[in-house]
């Protein structure tokens, strides 16, 4: 059986499991989820939460 490891969806890093880090993001767009890694999610965070656009970065 196949495992689909959470990947970010910015720099497409794979986590070490199927389950979402603690420290990553989980965000809904436009009805699809994106996950986004911890450094994405700091280097991102302002953008996020602004929730501006998704317009992407
Ligand atoms: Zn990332």
């Amino acid at each position: 059986m196949r495992v689909i490891r959470a990947t970010c969806s910015l720099c497409g890093q794979q986590a070490e499991t199927e389950e979402v880090p603690l420290t990553w993001l989980t965000s809904v767009e436009n009805g699809r989820k994106l996950l986004y890694c911890d450094r994405c999610t700091r280097e991102n965070v302002r953008a996020i939460e602004g929730r501006l656009d998704p317009v992407y970065w």
